[in-house]
């Protein structure tokens, strides 16, 4: 039985399972990963899974749980997680820099490139640099930076 992975409010890992929501106990040394019922606390809910990679491999107590399951809140906080992703992706320019870079560069230097996401995580970290600086009072216009920090990128690979 596959589960979901999720994000706490505190920003932590959790596991989405049937209607309930599990944040994480620890890693065990065999490589599974031990998960309470997020209302462990609060709830005195004494629930509990074991995971391996994304698979339930013990489920201690099912439906024991001292209390109603509702992951309408876990899932919508995933959901918002995915889509400030997708902002943040459309917003940065990292795309088409790399677009108007690689147009500019033979086939050997192509293959070189390393995976797009990739090369798009380290582009946005430039782009993070490059509006400190600009912070720091060399302004720049983002086109032009984004493109500088691109071939900089592209150089230095
Ligand atoms: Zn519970």
């Amino acid at each position: 039985m596959a589960v979901v992975f999720g994000t706490s409010s505190k920003g932590k890992v959790t596991v989405v399972y049937r209607n309930f929501e599990y944040v994480k106990e620890r890693d065990n040394h065999c490589g599974t990963t031990s998960w309470r019922c997020q209302k462990y606390q609060s709830m005195q809910c004494k629930a509990r899974l074991i995971t391996s990679g994304n698979h339930i491999v013990s489920n201690r107590q099912p439906g024991e749980h001292t209390h109603s399951g509702n992951v309408a809140t876990a899932l919508a906080r995933k959901a918002v997680g995915e889509m400030k992703t997708k902002m943040n992706e459309m917003n940065a320019t990292s795309s088409s820099s790399h677009a108007s870079v690689v147009a500019t560069l033979d086939n050997d230097v192509l293959m070189a490139l390393p995976k797009r996401k990739t090369l798009a995580r380290t582009l946005q970290r430039a782009r993070l640099k490059a509006a400190t600086a600009a912070a720091g009072g060399t302004p720049l216009s983002p086109v032009t930076s984004d493109l500088q920090f691109a071939i900089q990128v592209v150089l230095y690979l």
